[in-house]
């Protein structure tokens, strides 16, 4: 797979450490436990939507965009690096805010993301809980072009999860395959947070190209299993397609699970802040309450009920978004 064939940016600090998790793996006593660095891909605090950003920014100045539209959550860490992105191109971008969970507290509503949108210079404008964001972000392009401020919108959907972003993890495929072949490391699974999609199918799509035979498992935030296996099979499929691989993605290839997703989506359940304290107490690592920390308790209670084999190398990728940790105090 030659990535370099796609308009692409340099933003992120890659390759990302991979790194065992020693005390934790002491801690749970079973299979021996890996985290993969992808919260420190170095933009705007990092984050997985950096990876997806090189690919989708440099799509838009080879598209010659004149201004970056984007959306997501109040507390959004897609918003959060694409408004980064952006201003190190120079381009203005305007960040949709869907309020998802409705909260009423000011550190929710204003503080981690929503203060470093602010600091990168985005336009924030937000909405209520379900209302369709795309149309959203269609309806302010048209706006912006008719009003001739700007002539050439570029929509990045939410997550940054379409075939060019995902893209962006077919390379951290690539980057973790070679980083366990080059330390000798038989990867028996590799673990994730999966939310709009894009990094599970970029990660199967790449895994696929590189037959590289290791398993995967998405831990979702939010949608009920059969529907984020859905999702995630039609979004590896096209980047298949992009990529023109020969390799077929079958339904087989997408495993997703959707047992720690507690009372919704941006709701921390208890073994989410067990599992944030947990990685803080032991490794000295930060996960978030929305994403990581959920896909992580996902993984603490798996290995505990030995759903691993012992002596596993089990690979976690930290997707980031300790930077709305600021948003939660007031479940800490
Ligand atoms: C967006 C995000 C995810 C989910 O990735 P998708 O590609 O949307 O599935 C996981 N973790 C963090 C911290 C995120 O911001």
């Amino acid at each position: 797979m030659h990535l370099s064939r796609f308009n692409r940016v340099s933003l992120g600090h890659l390759p990302t450490p991979l790194q065992p998790l020693s005390r934790l793996s002491g801690a749970l006593g079973g299979a021996t436990l890996w985290i993969k660095r992808d919260d420190c891909t170095g933009l705007a605090g990092g984050g997985n939507k950096t990876r997806k950003l090189e690919f989708l920014m440099g799509d838009a100045l080879a598209q010659k965009a004149d201004v970056i539209i984007t959306q997501g959550a109040v507390q959004s860490n897609h918003v959060r690096q694409t408004a980064a992105a952006a201003t190190l191109h120079n381009l203005p971008c305007y960040g949709l805010l869907e309020d998802r969970i409705g909260s009423t507290e000011d550190n929710a509503n204003e503080n981690g993301n929503v203060l470093l949108d602010k600091l990168f210079n985005a336009t924030l404008i937000r909405f209520p809980a379900a209302t369709d964001m795309n149309a959203e972000m269609e309806k302010l392009a048209t706006q912006l072009r008719a009003s001739g401020k700007y002539k050439n919108p570029y929509i990045i959907p939410g997550g940054g999860s379409n075939p060019i972003g995902a893209l962006g993890y077919v390379n951290a495929a690539m980057e973790l395959v070679q980083q366990a072949n080059d330390a000798q490391l038989k990867i028996d699974c590799i673990v994730h947070a999966t939310g709009s999609a894009g990094t599970q199918a970029g990660l199967v799509a790449g895994l696929c190209g590189l037959n590289a035979h290791i398993p995967l498992l998405g831990v979702s935030v939010r949608a009920e299993k059969t529907a984020q296996e859905k999702n995630v099979l039609q979004l590896a499929q096209k980047t298949a397609t992009l990529l023109q691989l020969n390799n077929s993605i079958e339904a087989a290839h997408v495993v997703a699970n959707s047992d720690y997703v507690g009372e919704g989506y941006g709701i921390p359940a208890k073994d989410t802040l067990e599992a944030i304290s947990l990685l803080a107490t032991t490794e000295g690592i930060l996960l978030d309450p929305v994403y990581s920390a959920k896909g992580m308790a996902g993984l603490i209670d798996m290995t505990r009920k030995q759903k691993f084999a012992k002596g596993d190398n089990i690979v976690f990728i930290h997707t980031g978004g300790a930077q709305a940790l600021p948003g939660y105090m007031h479940y800490f």
